[in-house]
């Protein structure tokens, strides 16, 4: 296992200075945004539930409480959805159109978006500490794995962006399936077991150590033959290690300049787990994608994050501190003092460098690291924090989870908005919840939900739209 020599950690380090650093930060985000990413795009040919309608399946959401995600305040109208798109937003339907639909009627309730996680582990298995995350079977975990991909959905997630699989191939294959229409499950990109050098982060069994450019290169060209949509990089410790604090930085600069190269040549993205100052300015300086935590932020990397607003996403994954500090002991899971004392740290810093990124225009998302007992799978509850801890109203917390949703899904011109062109991935929500955003951690409050055109949900649990005899393992031909 790794070091607790913070110098061994951080050889590479020492020789450079952060000013040279920033400048090469501000060289590549020029060269980045020339960087075309021939990303795969997995998503378009997502059926996203067992219930696929035919292109021609009309629905409609008639008196209903629009909130667009455009920034619009909510206003009253109808929605119509015809096959897997939205057609009409906020014009009122007539009744020739409605003779040909389901109708919903709303009585103002709100109709919105499906929501985005923009740190998703379908494979963390609600363990009781990292090492769990390793010990299931690969038969029983493919099912949790299915299983957490429907929790999600059930609680209105219809994006979810894959932050590591704790098996290699896990994500994949419950992507596939979804996008197949075999399980049901929120439109999702995949990862691969995320990367770290050989005295990094953070635990044999869902890491796959690498332990040079040359070896980091080879991993990430064969994770993205296999299909994964991205590739994570460990970059920093984390408190709940014993051995590496969230402070300590552990990959050499080297690896990550191979890694990301690497990763873009195969169009692909990199997302880093980046908890110390040092991981984040070489997320800026090599090119990563996505920034997960983001917690220690100078005063100067703050200035390179911003100059690079319009290309880097971050999602700081507040769920797994907060829970660790005020609920884990109450819910039977004892915190040792020193992991309890380092969250506590942790979280503090890491609210006020993120209010500062939200002042600044930085793209910061929830997505919360669920899946530990601490901290299960349906459990969402991201922008509650977005609201409670970081300042942002209501508004701001879904437009992240929604719009920008859209955008790191790669696809922001069709998700993240109840938009004419838009798949209808929707939300009808009893309640509003811009009067209280805890509204969208309950999933009782969701009583449809849409996803690609199809129910997924439907309190009024109308037989002909939840079931489809067909697609039932149960109920089909066998003969
Ligand atoms: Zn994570």
């Amino acid at each position: 296992m790794a070091s607790t020599d913070v110098q061994r950690v951080v050889p590479h380090s020492a020789f450079k200075s952060v000013l040279h650093r920033l400048f090469v930060a501000c060289i590549m985000n020029d060269l980045m945004v020339s960087v075309v990413l021939i990303q795969q795009l997995h998503l378009q040919q997502a059926n996203g539930c067992l219930h696929a309608g035919s292109d021609n399946t009309v629905i409609a959401f008639v008196d209903v409480n629009i909130l667009d995600s455009t920034g619009r305040e909510p206003y009253p109208g109808d929605v119509l959805v015809r096959g897997k798109r939205i057609v009409s937003v906020g014009d009122k339907l007539s009744p020739e159109v409605l003779k040909t639909a389901k109708v919903y009627q709303g009585n103002g309730r709100t109709l919105m978006s499906g929501l985005c996680d923009a740190h998703t582990h379908f494979t963390w298995t609600n363990a009781d500490s990292l090492d769990g995350l390793a010990e299931m079977e690969t038969e029983e975990h493919t099912l949790f794995t299915a299983r957490s991909a429907r929790t999600f959905l059930d609680c209105g997630y219809t994006m979810c962006l894959g932050a590591a699989s704790a098996k290699q191939r896990l994500d994949m294959v419950i992507r596939n399936a979804i996008n197949a229409g075999e399980i049901p499950g929120p439109r999702s990109l995949a990862n691969g077991q995320e990367m770290a050098p050989a005295d990094g982060a953070l635990i044999p069994g869902i890491t796959k150590f690498v332990d040079c450019p040359d070896d980091i290169v080879a991993t990430v060209d064969k994770m993205a033959k296999e299909g994964v949509d991205s590739v994570k990089f460990s970059m920093s410790g984390e408190e709940i290690l014993e051995n590496l604090r969230a402070e300590d930085t552990t990959f050499p600069d080297d690896m990550v300049a191979a890694g990301v190269e690497a990763a873009h040549a195969n169009g692909i993205r990199v997302c880093s787990h980046a908890r110390s100052d040092e991981s984040i300015i070489q997320c800026l300086q090599y090119g990563i994608d996505i920034i997960y935590h983001a917690s220690f932020v100078s005063d100067s990397t703050m200035y390179a994050l911003e100059a690079q607003k319009d290309r880097i996403f971050v999602a700081p994954a507040l769920n797994f501190p907060y829970a660790t500090i005020h609920e884990a002991e109450a819910m039977g899971y004892p915190v040792p003092k020193a992991e309890y004392n380092g969250y506590a740290r942790e979280i503090e810093v890491a609210i006020a460098g993120l209010k500062e990124m939200k002042k600044r225009g930085i793209k910061v998302l929830p997505g919360g690291d669920y899946g530990f007992a601490r901290t299960p799978h349906g459990t969402y509850r991201d922008m509650e924090h977005f609201v409670n801890l970081l300042d942002f109203t209501p508004m701001e917390a879904i437009l992240s989870a929604t719009a920008l949703g859209g955008e790191i899904m790669l696809h922001p011109h069709e998700l993240g908005k109840v938009q004419p062109g838009y798949y209808a991935d929707l939300l009808l929500v009893n309640g509003n919840p811009l009067d209280d955003i805890s509204i969208l951690s309950h999933k009782e409050n969701l009583d449809i939900i849409l996803i690609n055109g199809c129910i997924h949900k439907d309190v009024t649990n109308d037989p002909s739209l939840q079931y489809e005899a067909e697609k039932s393992l149960v109920n089909g031909d066998r003969s």
